[in-house]
């Protein structure tokens, strides 16, 4: 069994020319047009490292070897407060290790440096919070097989490696990150992709860890070729800090290796506009040069970016660099992260300040992980101020408050014809409220619901027939489904609204007051798809 170890990561021998590459670039990445980054000049290093070659401070094996752990080596380049001795003395602290090149960006004199906050201890990260836990997000109870969380319907998350460049110390996967011995095996990284293989539902996976671009490029390149081989899988992603934390990394060998698989994405993870460097934007440039559409998830973060101005600042710098900012999350309830949360509010409020007041394309989308593991929730300020039938009204981000006058005729139904030729995909037990919008369910009921209203109670004549709480037309076993579909033909209900006429099974049309139907059968699609037998057209 090879186990990928980190000392297999720092000891990788020098990258070879790419001899495997299966796709050639149409141009190649040394000679496409250059971006206006390349000509940028490198952030000056601290006093510590002066002298070193630049062979070897823009060699990322270099970078890896020289990395900082001990308050020794630490406090060789920043003045440590009493909180941070305290925080990097602490004998069950979260790992420490920071790149030179990272480091070099740490205002030495500066306790509040946006750099330093996030990679150096304080003696407060050992404190509990309520609402505290080790995975806050469950991943571990979402996962089949080990390092693969299968949480949502269509996509997958892999986690390849325990390792990363350096460490924050806010990550949300501190109860496995750092630690090289519960990394993952080739055995691991086998029956993730049997998982795979055998589960056709997914078509996007994204491979995180840890840091997958700190694995050994071989590692990383089979993993790649075995997804690709893999037809259902569609999209391949990637979430990575090494860009931020080891830019050097980023070679013309590696893009060139990682452009053989697309389509391939890739989240980057940027606070802070400080960490927005010269050598990051050339790294940004190349990756973006190689064809990868690049995004940024940020973490909200007090006394780091918790402001409008620098979210701003950040979210303009990233567009420049041509990322699109994708997420901001919510600081987890992870131990070791309590002093870094912020408000739910103060999320709000960042975007409030953005949204309107800067081109739409630069503003993420904010987001509360679930606790517990529900996933990913947005959350935005309000902007739909009231509604009524046929109208809504709405406010913009100056306040100014309008009117959306909604059509009378208005036919969802319309789409119909051109709808049972669209795949569906199967999202068994996680259709969630679009299942009750959709006509596939009526309710979703907490657990144990129906046990707990029963109220211990024994089985009679009156509680023992299920079918008197099936809904007629709603969900699999309606008697709808074998009934032909309604179409609606005419217009209004008498006010002229229908907002409330369809009755929601998405093929019977508008059953409000007034309307006369006329039905037709509804074809058998050319996917399959038709209904017969599994609900109302969706297949399950
Ligand atoms: S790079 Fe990501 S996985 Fe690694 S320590 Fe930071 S947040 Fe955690």
């Amino acid at each position: 069994m090879l186990q990928v170890t980190e000392t297999e990561t720092l000891s990788e021998p020098p990258e070879p020319p790419d001899q495997r590459v299966r796709q050639t670039l149409s141009t190649p990445l040394s000679t496409l047009e250059p971006t206006r980054h390349s000509q940028l000049k490198q952030t000056p290093r601290p006093a510590l490292w002066a002298d070193i070659p630049d062979e070897k401070w823009l060699d990322w094996r270099w970078q890896l070897a020289h990395r900082l752990n001990t308050l020794e080596e630490l406090s060789q380049i920043i003045h440590l407060t009493a909180e941070e001795i305290e925080g990097l003395s602490a004998e069950d602290k979260f790992r420490v290790d920071v790149t030179p090149y990272f480091a070099s960006l740490i205002d030495p004199d500066d306790p509040h440096c946006p750099i330093r906050r996030q990679v150096i201890p304080l003696g407060r990260e050992l404190q509990a919070f309520e609402g505290m836990m080790e995975d806050s997000l469950a991943e571990d109870k979402h996962s089949p097989v080990p390092g693969l969380v299968h949480r949502y319907p269509d996509r997958v998350l892999m986690l390849l490696t325990t390792q990363c460049a350096s460490y924050c110390r806010y990550c949300t996967r501190s109860r496995i990150v750092g630690d090289s011995h519960a990394t993952f095996s080739k055995t691991d990284f086998e029956m993730q992709l049997e998982y795979l293989r055998n589960t056709p539902q997914v078509r996007d996976v994204l491979l995180s860890g840890g840091d997958p671009l700190t694995l050994a490029p071989k590692t990383l390149e089979h993993i790649l070729a075995s997804l690709r081989e893999i037809e259902h899988i569609e999209i391949i992603r990637i979430g990575t800090r090494v860009p931020i934390f080891l830019p050097m990394r980023v070679t013309e060998e590696f893009t060139a290796m990682l452009h053989q698989f697309h389509p391939l994405w890739m989240n980057v993870h940027i606070n802070h506009p400080k960490e927005i460097t010269p050598e990051l934007s050339q790294a940004l440039a190349k990756l973006a040069d190689a064809g990868i559409p690049l995004g940024n998830q940020s973490v909200l973060l007090a006394g780091i970016n918790d402001s409008v101005n620098i979210q701003r600042e950040l979210v303009h710098k990233l567009v420049r660099n041509r990322v699109r900012p994708y997420y901001l999350y919510q600081c987890d309830l992870v131990k070791g992260a309590g002093h870094f949360r912020t408000t739910v509010a103060k999320g709000v409020e960042v975007i409030e300040g953005l949204r309107g007041h800067t081109s739409g394309y630069a503003i993420p989308t904010y987001v509360v992980d679930a606790p517990g593991g529900g996933g990913k929730i947005p959350v935005m300020p309000q902007y739909m101020i009231s509604q009524a039938p046929g109208k809504v009204v709405l406010r913009n981000y100056e306040g100014y408050i309008t009117t959306y006058v909604e059509p009378e005729d208005y036919d969802p139904h319309m789409i119909d014809h051109l709808d049972r030729f669209a795949p569906e995909r199967s999202e068994p037990g996680q259709g969630g409220v679009s299942d009750l919008l959709e006509g596939r369910s009526l309710a979703i009921k907490p657990e144990g619901f129906d046990t707990l209203h029963s109220r211990g109670g024994a089985q009679h004549r009156l509680n023992s027939d299920e079918a008197k709480w099936k809904p007629y037309g709603v969900g699999e076993e309606s008697p709808l489904l074998h009934l032909p579909i309604p179409i609606q033909r005419e217009a209004s209900n008498g006010n002229g609204h229908n907002g409330n006429g369809h009755n929601g099974n998405g093929h019977n049309g508008h059953n409000g007051n007034g309307h006369t139907t006329a039905l037709l059968h509804k074809p058998d699609s050319p996917n399959g798809h038709n209904g017969n037998g599994s609900g109302n057209g969706h297949h399950e």
